[in-house]
């Protein structure tokens, strides 16, 4: 039975492309779906290698795919999560989406003329742009919702929860590596009296950029985070006492040191600084230890640096 009235227009209006290959890969047939978007005429490129035709194709992996449908006389499938696409089709959504070019899932299918000997590959390009932009969308809120859920609101530092966490994970890393580690508690000083004076507002604006100044003093691989109000911790991965103590005059100078432009006016803040080193403590044990040295250094006049010390020493010094 003759049946071209009927796949004649079904090929036209299918939505999806429909190309036909030879098994020397070339080009016997594609339907309207592909004429249209790649802007090609089947009756110019009837014949040609399906590389020549359309631009940019992954040759070396098409070549395997089609030769392996061919040999097998089995179907073949690519989807847009593992290819994005296969022929650089333009997808026709006005969308803002990162890919200019079609998202496809791709069936090949192995067909035998009715001469028994002729072999075909029928490879079948369905639109997966909107699955593909979903999940674009989607990747991009999670990114999002995993940067809120790290940061801290005002100041854009990490938060407690998270920048505990990492102290955490940095303590299992040094102890497996032998890594040294250290780490610094500051506390804002007399910021009570600076909300007093200047509201809460001015207090903010002292946490915003206070957290930016002193973020820019560290290494990418150190962690600031926000412990309470006016409390903050950085871990510094891979250092010792000595080059954390470093770090953390440093710290302590450049507050000291920094203009603070508020309504016209300037603030001068000062902080202490509390330092521990890990020497088989654990995180709970680290904070605990640089909280204490941040309370020598408030009560020793502010405005300072204090590392913790070993009570065994001063117990010690104590008894000789
Ligand atoms: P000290 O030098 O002993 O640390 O004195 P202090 O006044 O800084 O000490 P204290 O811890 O008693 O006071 C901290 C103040 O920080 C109290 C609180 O109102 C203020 N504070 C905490 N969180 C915030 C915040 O998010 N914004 C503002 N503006 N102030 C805050
Ligand atoms: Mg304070
Ligand atoms: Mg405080």
């Amino acid at each position: 039975m003759q049946l071209d009235w009927l796949l004649q227009p079904l090929l036209a209006q299918l939505n999806t492309g429909v190309l036909v290959l030879n098994d020397q890969h070339q080009i016997v047939f594609f339907n309207q779906f592909i004429a249209r978007r790649a802007d090609k005429r089947l009756e110019h490129t009837q014949g040609q290698l399906v590389y020549d035709v359309f631009d940019d194709l992954p040759r070396a992996w098409l070549q395997r795919k089609l030769d392996g449908v061919l040999s097998l006389q089995a179907p073949a499938f690519s989807s847009w999560e593992q290819r994005q696409y296969i022929l650089k089709l333009p997808h026709l959504r006005p969308l803002s989406s990162d890919s200019l070019y079609m998202a496809q899932n791709c069936t090949m299918l192995p067909l035998t003329a009715p001469d028994g000997v002729s072999h075909y590959v029928c490879m079948l390009i369905e639109d997966a742009t909107d699955a593909y932009v979903y999940q674009l969308q989607l990747q991009q809120s999670m990114a999002q919702l995993e940067l809120a859920n790290r940061t801290d609101g005002l100041t854009g530092v990490y938060n407690r929860r998270y920048w505990q966490q990492q102290l955490g994970y940095e303590v299992a890393r040094a102890v497996r590596y032998q890594h040294s580690l250290a780490l610094l508690l500051f506390d804002l000083d007399k910021f009570k009296q600076l909300n007093d004076q200047y509201g809460h507002q001015g207090g903010d604006a002292v946490l915003v950029e206070l957290s930016a100044v002193i973020g820019a003093l560290l290494r990418d691989t150190d962690l600031l985070g926000r412990y309470g109000g006016e409390e903050f911790g950085v871990v510094l991965p891979e250092t010792d006492l000595q080059g954390a103590v470093l770090v953390a005059n440093r710290i302590c100078k450049a507050v000291a040191e920094h203009q603070l432009l508020f309504n016209g006016q300037t603030l001068n803040v000062t902080v202490s600084i509390g330092v521990s080193s890990y020497k088989g403590q654990t995180a709970d044990e680290l904070i605990q230890q640089a909280d204490m040295a941040l309370y020598n250094a408030k009560r020793q006049g502010r405005n300072r640096v204090v590392a913790w010390q070993e009570p065994a020493e001063v117990y010690l010094k104590q008894v000789k």
